[in-house]
């Protein structure tokens, strides 16, 4: 389904007037008025991906000028957020997302942990214990270890997604989501502790927290349980609804939008940042043997733009055909399979990796130039958080070398072959080896990367980004 060219134009005229010049909390109005537009709705990840993927494109645009506050803020709203709830949330608690949209709440994403995370691979120590008697979860934090940390959105949102390890009778059921009210007329809901995480380098237009939860009651209805569920009576009963099917399993579905999401962001910032710099090198004019000339005429930076053009329209068609399939899949409820779930993995990793690459590169090209504010220069951090969220990119590396090295299919240039089989054959020593030979493993997921982004999109071949290149 199209995106049609009127939506479009709102979308743009709606996202034109973003500024993120005046502090978190007038940030946070910006985003409540543009999702009472209802231009985009809470749950068009699921009825319209292709909306939701260009509205974060369009909204990218603006990184260069704005930094990567509101796009985060715009992003962990409704796809970390509105999208939790979409994947594991049951058919009221998804119906619920239309009046937030209305009311111009705002939700934030709680799984990252001060010790725990994404890296940790899911497993939290914030522990969400069933009270049967009062049928509800109790929510604690049980030490400094385990506070939520970096949760965007979190000193201004009225709602969360919580990510808590689940006790029934004393049992543990693994990590689990829960829908939950943060915040009641502007004041933290009680036993709710929240803190400021302090001044970054770029985005402070972004609040971002660290939470503890003392005792925090929360109702049975909190849980999204749309896989799992509590039954009340004689202590509580876990009921897993589909087998095979774990909750923090689904909620890890949005990371694969999230990493799509995230890969169009960081080529949309590399095209601007370089479409605004050629203005400047166009009209700059330069000393050359034969005559002034301009900057854009100097050998290293005419090919570095020449190489950049080549690397980023390569990208954008392998990461548009992942979205096209990943647009099926989300349109018909369906976990996207291995092939593309790899596919995908391979786009956030090179799109933020060659848009680092790439950039770096240029800052070095164009003098003093690149030190001025508003060049798109000082936003550089906007690929630093490309570069980790939704999975970073050396761990999304570690898991494409190892399911590489596991595979037993001959698949792969030489190179990619030689590399599996000197790893196989290093293993045979003992587990350590993986790590001794990280340069070996980095290289190969490499490998994995250029194979999965040349079998789409036939193009040019892809270097090795500086930020991946050896000690
Ligand atoms: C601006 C911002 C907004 C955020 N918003 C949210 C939010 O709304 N909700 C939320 O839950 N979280 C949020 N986060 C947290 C974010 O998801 C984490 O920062 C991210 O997962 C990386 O974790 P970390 O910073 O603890 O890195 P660490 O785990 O400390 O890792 C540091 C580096 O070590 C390497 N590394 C780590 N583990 C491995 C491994 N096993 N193998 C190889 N290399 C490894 C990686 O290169 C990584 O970059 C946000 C973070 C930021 C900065």
């Amino acid at each position: 389904m199209a995106v049609s060219a009127e939506w479009r134009q709102q979308w743009i005229e709606a996202v034109s007037k973003i500024r993120s010049d005046l502090g978190y909390e007038k940030s946070a109005e910006q985003l409540r008025a543009l999702q009472k537009t209802g231009l985009l709705k809470l749950t068009d990840l699921k009825n319209d991906p292709a909306k939701f993927f260009e509205a974060h494109r369009l909204l990218a645009h603006h990184a260069p000028k704005l930094g990567p506050g509101f796009w985060i803020r715009f992003t962990v709203h409704y796809n970390l957020f509105a999208g939790s709830v979409l994947a594991v949330g049951n058919d009221q608690q998804v119906a619920r997302l239309n009046d937030f949209q209305q009311e111009g709440l705002l939700g934030c994403f709680g799984l990252t942990e001060k010790l725990a995370g994404v890296n940790s691979g899911g497993v939290v120590n914030t522990i969400a214990e069933w009270d049967d008697a009062s049928r509800e979860f109790v929510l604690t934090t049980s030490d400094a270890g385990a506070h939520k940390n970096w949760i965007s959105q979190g000193l201004v949102g009225e709602l969360a997604v919580v990510v808590a390890d689940l006790r029934v009778a004393g049992k543990r059921c693994g990590a689990h989501a829960f829908l939950m009210e943060l915040r009641k007329g502007g004041q933290p809901v009680p036993n709710v502790e929240l803190g400021d995480m302090g001044r970054k380098t770029v985005g402070n237009d972004l609040d971002n927290a660290w939470i503890a939860f003392h005792g925090t009651r929360i109702p049975h209805s909190a849980l999204l349980n749309r896989y799992g569920d509590v039954q009340p009576g004689n202590g509580g009963t876990y009921v897993s609804k589909a087998k095979g099917l774990t909750n923090m399993g689904m909620i890890g579905q949005r990371l694969f939008s999230g990493r799509v999401a995230v890969a169009w962001a960081a080529l949309t910032f590399t095209r601007k940042l370089y479409e605004m710099t050629r203005e400047y090198s166009d009209r700059k004019k330069c000393w050359a043997p034969k005559g002034t000339s301009n900057l854009t005429s100097v050998p290293q930076l005419n090919h570095l733009y020449a190489r950049a053009e080549a690397n980023l329209a390569q990208l954008e068609r392998f990461v548009g055909e992942c979205e096209a399939q990943l647009n099926d899949c989300l349109r018909k409820d369906q976990i996207p399979p291995a092939s593309l779930q790899e596919a995908i993995a391979c786009a956030k990793i090179a799109a933020s990796e060659m848009s680092i690459d790439l950039c770096f590169r240029l800052k070095q090209d164009v003098g003093s130039h690149a030190l001025m504010g508003d060049t798109g220069f000082e936003q550089m951090d906007f690929l630093q958080a490309c570069k980790f969220a939704e999975g970073d990119s050396r761990i999304l590396m570690q898991k494409l070398a190892r399911d590489r090295v596991k595979a037993k299919a001959t698949i792969g240039s030489s190179e990619e072959q030689q590399l599996t089989a000197e790893l196989q054959a290093a293993m045979k020593s003992g587990s350590q080896a993986w790590d001794a030979n990280f340069d070996k493993v980095y290289d190969l997921a490499w490998q994995v990367v250029t194979r999965n982004v040349g079998t789409l999109c036939p193009g040019v071949s892809l270097r090795i980004p500086c930020g991946l290149s050896k000690l």
